[in-house]
């Protein structure tokens, strides 16, 4: 093939190319407004999803709004309120930070944001470039999707059915509403409300809420700090678990995270009480300064680094052990017959 000279790519395939990465189904759309809503400090959010949220995603929040000048910047590729240096970047503690959700999902769909920060008088939204008034809404942000990957129709034939793209929005609200019960959160599947989840005070009573019924019975709680680090959760007792993997929660920093190293550490302190292929089921938090994990790994973060990670592993499984296996006290480790 003759040699073709070298161009930049246009933004808008720049995006395109990214929201290759972030943006894989309706779900991942769900997840980044979803995320943002919890970032902008909402307690409450509803979303409401059409045709498996391919053909309409809605997510209106009651959070901080955006002010009507930032109203376009927010579009903008690596545009973002969440951090502005490396310094911040090595603390961040928001979901978001790269500012490419907004800028990737205008790219592959019909993107309208609605938006009202607690002084304006009204809100305002923007549709294709344009900034109108947009009254009659309380604070807060109002975000439309319609049509997703109209523009790439490659990828839209990528799509499963309706009812498994419904099915992957729900596992990504659930994960996200098990790491913050205080956010109160809806989903509508076409008109008809499909999950509702009060706010709480603790992550308890929304573990409960989402986890398979027999782990309410049959979990421990597990609260293990070393230092700066600390584990909280719920763990399932052996008795209840599964041939495969489910219902296996591990977040770090509020943030989910698929992690081998993780999964296998939770795992391991089950070996000696739960054989083969056994799986047990958690809901584990594990918080450390944000400094010593790295979630800058992959476009979607579910996936992260840890400064340390030996010793994280070795500290999750011990904390769990200690829960789901305590070593015999020395009372009850006397074997029956030593002393008579
Ligand atoms: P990021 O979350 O990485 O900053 P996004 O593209 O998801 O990037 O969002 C860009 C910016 O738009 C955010 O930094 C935030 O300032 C603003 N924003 C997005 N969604 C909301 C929302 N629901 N409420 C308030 N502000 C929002
Ligand atoms: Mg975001």
């Amino acid at each position: 093939m003759p040699r073709r000279s070298i161009q930049e790519l246009s933004s808008q395939l720049i995006s395109q190319i990214a929201a290759g990465e972030v943006i894989e189904r309706p779900a991942s759309v769900v997840k980044e407004l979803v995320e943002n809503s919890v970032d902008a400090g909402a307690d409450r959010v509803e979303v409401r999803i059409e045709g498996g949220g391919l053909q309409r995603i809605l997510v209106s929040d009651n959070g901080c709004g955006i002010p009507k000048d930032e109203l376009s910047l927010a579009l903008k590729r690596h545009a973002t309120s969440k951090v502005k240096s490396l310094e911040e970047l090595e603390h961040v503690v928001t979901l978001g930070f790269r500012g490419e959700a907004l800028a990737s999902i205008e790219s592959v769909a019909d993107l309208r944001i609605q938006s009202r920060t607690p002084e304006a008088n009204q809100a305002w939204q923007i549709h294709e470039g344009a900034v109108e008034p947009a009254p009659g809404m309380e604070p807060g942000t109002r975000i439309e999707v319609k049509d997703l990957f109209y523009k790439t129709p490659a990828r839209r034939k990528f799509m499963k059915s309706e009812s498994t793209e419904n099915a992957h929005v729900v596992t990504q609200l659930e994960r996200i509403a098990l790491a913050n019960p205080s956010v109160s959160l809806t989903l509508f599947t076409n008109g008809r409300q499909t999950m509702r989840l009060e706010r709480g005070a603790s992550h308890a009573a929304r573990i409960a809420d989402l986890m398979p019924k027999d782990f309410r019975g049959a979990s421990r709680e597990v609260d293990a700090q070393s230092g700066k680090w600390r584990l909280t959760g719920l763990i399932g007792l052996p008795t209840i678990s599964r041939t495969r993997t489910e219902a296996q929660y591990f977040f770090v920093n509020g943030r989910f995270i698929r992690d081998r190293v993780m999964a296998h550490a939770v795992r391991a302190a089950y070996e000696d009480v739960l054989h083969g292929q056994a799986q047990p089921m958690y809901c584990l938090f594990l918080e450390l300064p944000p400094d010593e994990v790295d979630a800058n790994v992959h476009p979607t973060k579910t996936e992260v680094r840890f400064r340390e990670s030996g010793r994280v592993h070795q500290f999750v499984t011990q904390a769990v052990k200690a829960v789901i296996a305590p070593p015999l006290s020395s009372d009850e480790g006397r074997p029956a017959f030593a002393d008579s």
